[in-house]
């Protein structure tokens, strides 16, 4: 079978590569939780091509660890082509899709027979692994010359990145801005104010119900100013915000009228985006009513891995496997040794749910997943 990559960035250069290979073309995009599953398990039952903007695949839940500790990041961003050994890798965004094939921003045009989207948030991070080093770098030495540090959000982004300085700089002054009644708006109540209630023992200040005006703030700037006319002094500001879903790229092309009000792409039990037999959805992208977390991304890449399977073997559909949404399970970081924890019927805080997250935040089982060893080797 032909498989096709053609670049198409002006009319001189186009050129046209065409490799022979067996098997059918699967194309995933996005080389995040959900999408670095697909590409690994399937490299040797079909010909993948795995699209993502960046050359390697970060565990976000560990980038607010990174930030206090840089060399933490030597372990959790992980070169796509590490476990990745047997398809391709194109490094950009896709752009459009049509029936057959995917643009990239770069003038890729790659055709399949089947497309995973796994796009979840927008978020522009560098394209080389040692640029997004460099960046934890500057962000830590950022934290480390500073006194008072204002963390704009308090959803799981902040809430971790404030656990994470106050427990390894408990001389900084952490304030905390959100503008909803509550931390961690995701999970319940219950969460949010036992939240509300460690980080102030570590000295964190938390103001609720406000958002920082960042209109017109140049950087060296001390005097944030809120919704209610406070002002707030600090010698640096971290946003943590939450980021979009990357799926307005999706709004001009086929797949326009299987996306929600929300941007979320509508997707049947099997996960495939409803109505289609050859394009599936996973990860925070899709509308299934369940928290956004990455496990679950993980157990809707595994489905869709089987699927896939089943579909190239030529067996039925009875075959396939069928994804169901889960209760509520959530697990938030706090420093090195704390966490909080939702769980169906319970919420604890303390040393029990920080031995489940909060030392290693699950990155040598992420790295086992991938196939890598727990530590790096040192060369
Ligand atoms: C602070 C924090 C803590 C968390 N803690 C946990 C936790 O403890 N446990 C847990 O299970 N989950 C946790 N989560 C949630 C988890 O990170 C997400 O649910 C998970 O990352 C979703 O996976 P995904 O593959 O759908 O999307 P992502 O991991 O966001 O990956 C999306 C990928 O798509 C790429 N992409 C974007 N647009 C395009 C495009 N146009 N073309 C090609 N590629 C594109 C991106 O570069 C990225 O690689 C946490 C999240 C946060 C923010």
């Amino acid at each position: 079978m032909a498989i096709e990559v053609e670049n198409v960035i002006g009319e001189e250069t186009t050129q046209r590569i065409e490799m022979e290979k067996d098997g059918k073309r699967v194309v995933i995009l996005g080389g995040g939780v959900a999408g670095s599953v697909v590409a690994k398990s399937l490299q040797f039952h079909a010909h993948v091509t795995l699209i993502d903007p960046k050359e390697y695949f970060e565990i976000p839940w560990a980038n607010l660890r990174s930030m206090v500790e840089p060399s933490f990041a030597e372990r959790t961003l992980i070169n796509h082509r590490d476990y990745l050994t047997n398809g391709d890798i194109v490094t950009s965004n896709a752009i459009t899709i049509t029936e057959t094939e995917v643009l990239t921003a770069d003038g890729h045009r790659i055709g399949y027979d089947y497309l995973v989207i796994a796009t979840g948030h927008a978020d522009p991070v560098p394209k080389t692994r040692s640029a997004r080093l460099d960046q934890f770098k500057e962000d830590n030495q950022k934290i480390k010359s500073a006194h008072s540090i204002l963390i704009i959000g308090g959803g799981p982004t902040g809430v971790e990145l404030a656990g994470e300085i106050a427990v390894d700089f408990p001389d900084k002054k952490v304030i905390l801005v959100h503008k909803g009644s509550r931390l961690l708006e995701f999970i319940g109540e219950k969460a949010g104010n036992k939240t509300l209630k460690w980080l102030k023992s570590k000295n964190v200040v938390v103001k609720l119900e406000q958002r920082v005006d960042l209109n017109g703030f140049t950087d060296g700037q001390k005097i944030y100013r809120t919704s209610n006319g406070e002002t707030i002094e600090a010698d640096c500001h971290f946003l943590c915000i939450g980021k979009p879903l990357s799926s307005a790229w999706l709004k001009e092309t086929v797949l326009k009228n299987d996306l929600d009000s929300q941007g979320r792409i509508q997707v049947d039990e099997k996960l495939r985006v409803n109505g289609r037999g050859n394009i599936f959805a996973i990860g925070d992208i899709t509308d299934i009513r369940e928290i956004k977390q990455g496990f679950l991304a993980q157990q809707q890449a595994e489905v869709v891995v089987n699927n896939l399977k089943v579909i190239i073997q030529g067996a039925g559909e009875c075959r396939m496997e069928t994804y169901r949404a889960h209760s509520a399970i959530a697990i938030v970081s706090l420093g090195r040794k704390d966490a909080v924890a939702q769980f169906p019927f319970l919420t604890i805080i303390g040393r029990i749910p920080g031995f489940i997250k909060s030392g290693d935040l699950f990155v040598g089982k992420t790295r086992k997943q991938m196939g890598l060893k727990h530590d790096i080797e040192q060369a």
